[in-house]
């Protein structure tokens, strides 16, 4: 494997650790972000919950007061009527007791502001007394009270639909009951009105915003009063509204936020019917008033958030780009350092091969030596040794030519690994048509057989060459075998001196075979 594509451990450790601050920081940023606006956001969603749940909460008060406000008035008007049918039915109305009856109406009108008229009619609907300073004649009999007390024997108050008073022209709300003669039959009616404008003013003084209504009509639905105030909507039913269909499915009391009929506006609505009177009141606090406070200040608060995300965006963006820049710094260190690393391999690897045969050279050999040297000493094992050298060769060059020569070279140096069974073997180039193949734990016996493999795969290339015996290129080679001793291991040099010694021999004994040390020469090296 080339040592370039060996990607570095250390680099590939940065680059992971590295890539994702960048991402991370992004994240980081937006989660914030996406934080404050949350938790704001829910913050303001409660704020809204609550001033609903406040608004609802005051409108059920205003109800309440408003109903209670409107049942006094209704109760002082109802004393009167009770205080004249006693009287009445007691006394009648004619003569003396008439004029004290009149003067008492007159008197109560004039007292209690609630009160705007009280009449007395007979059987027939004759107005027969009343609060009007002046003797007025008139006729009621068609008036709806008039025929509900003439129908119903029913001794408590009725209120009335509101009418427009034939006496004074104005809208009236009639309260009445029924007068009985002493047998029980129906002697006739006593009706007090009050004033629409009465309950208007009563009504006005309560704060309900610019689009609030409050309403004051009878149990059936009919309208007395409305605020905003319009006379043309008295009498009109809200029986179609779902405020008042809500009150008939529910009771008397309740809340709800709904459309208005008449204006479609979307109201927060709370009603309630008096204990006494069939009358009911509905207060409507418009949902856009009630929030409009909210609505501002929430509109000012994500303001607010809008530009403190905006300015950590705009930091985050920076630090994500100063983050990327460096990134992107680091990155060309990195490329370099590893451009560098392959430069360096190539380098080294251009140190250790021979150029022309591409096998390992003499120096890197030397290492190798070194290292087995070192390694024999600890296995104890032996190392061996084949020095070979092409015979003739000069000759060869001679005859041939150079390039011939170079190619000859080649060839001898591609077929040393085939004659190689080990992984370890190592075989290099020494110098000039020298070549020498390291062989670890391998005997004297092992090698020679190598070295005889060499010898004949060199022979069985057929390279032709007329300036030797054999006809073809040979080679001679000179085989080393040693046991390193640990205490005192030998020169490297000595070995490769131990091989050329036998190479000599065997170019000595005629070329073209394998020479080998008979017994160990040197008290280092021995012959295994
Ligand atoms: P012997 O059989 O005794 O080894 O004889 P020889 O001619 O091979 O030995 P000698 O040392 O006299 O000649 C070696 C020659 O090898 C000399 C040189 O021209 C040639 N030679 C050395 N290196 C190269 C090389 O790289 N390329 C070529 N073409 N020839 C080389
Ligand atoms: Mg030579
Ligand atoms: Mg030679």
């Amino acid at each position: 494997m080339p040592r370039s594509d060996i990607a570095d451990p250390h680099i590939s450790l940065l680059r992971a650790a590295r890539k994702p601050a960048a991402r991370f920081a992004a994240l980081l940023i937006a989660g914030v972000s996406v934080l404050i606006i949350g938790l704001q956001a829910m913050e303001t969603w409660r704020g809204r919950d609550l001033r609903l749940r406040e608004a609802e909460v005051a409108t059920a008060n205003m109800a309440h007061a408003l109903s209670a406000q409107g049942e006094t008035a209704i109760r002082v008007t109802d004393t009167v009527l009770s205080s004249v049918v006693t009287q009445v039915e007691r006394e009648g109305w004619s003569g003396p007791p008439g004029e004290r009856l009149g003067k008492y109406l007159r008197d109560v009108v004039a007292e209690a502001k609630e009160v705007h008229g009280v009449l007395v009619y007979d059987a027939d609907g004759n107005w027969v007394v009343n609060s009007l300073d002046h003797a007025m004649q008139g006729n009621n009999a068609d008036r709806e009270y008039f025929r509900f007390h003439k129908a119903s024997g029913r001794r408590s108050a009725h209120v009335g639909l509101p009418i427009l008073s034939r006496s004074t022209g104005v809208w009236v709300l009639p309260v009445s009951r029924r007068i009985n003669r002493p047998d029980g039959s129906f002697a006739g009616v006593v009706v007090a009105t009050i004033r629409i404008a009465y309950f208007a003013k009563l009504y006005e003084g309560f704060d309900i915003g610019k689009q609030g209504t409050i309403v004051l009509a009878r149990d059936d639905g009919t309208l007395a009063y409305r605020r905003p105030f319009e006379d043309t909507l008295i009498g009109k039913s809200i029986a179609g509204g779902l405020v008042y269909q809500q009150y008939k499915r529910t009771g008397p009391v309740g809340n709800a936020t709904l459309p208005a009929q008449l204006d479609g506006i979307v109201r927060l609505y709370s009603y309630r019917r008096m204990d006494s009177y069939p009358l009911l009141v509905i207060v409507g606090v418009a949902k856009d008033d009630i929030l409009s406070g909210w609505r501002s200040s929430a509109g000012q608060l994500f303001g607010g958030i809008g530009v403190v995300v905006l300015m950590l965006a705009l930091v985050g963006t920076r630090l994500v780009r100063q983050i990327r820049i460096r990134d992107e710094l680091e990155e060309e260190l990195l490329s370099a350092r590893e451009r560098l690393q392959e430069r360096n391999a190539a380098l080294t690897e251009l140190a250790e091969r021979d150029g022309l045969t591409g096998i390992s050279n003499r120096r890197h050999f030397e290492e190798a030596l070194q290292r087995e040297i070192a390694r024999a000493a600890r296995s104890g094992k032996p190392l061996s040794l084949i020095m070979l050298d092409v015979d003739y060769f000069k000759k060869y060059n001679d005859h041939y030519g150079h390039v011939a020569g170079d190619n000859c070279l080649q060839q001898i140096a591609a077929a040393l690994p085939v004659s190689l069974d080990r992984p370890s073997d190592f075989p290099a180039r020494y110098g000039g048509e020298e070549f020498i193949v390291l062989l670890p734990e391998t005997s004297g016996h092992g090698a020679f057989q190598v070295a005889e493999r060499i010898r004949s795969s060199v022979c069985a290339l057929n390279i032709e060459h007329a300036g030797n015996p054999a006809s073809v290129v040979t080679v001679s080679l000179g085989v080393c075998t040693a046991l390193i001793d640990a205490d005192s291991p030998p020169a490297p040099e000595a070995l490769v001196e131990q091989a050329d010694c036998q190479l000599y021999e065997a170019k000595r004994l005629g070329r073209n075979r394998v020479s080998i040390a008979a017994q160990a020469s040197t008290a280092l090296l021995q012959t295994a």
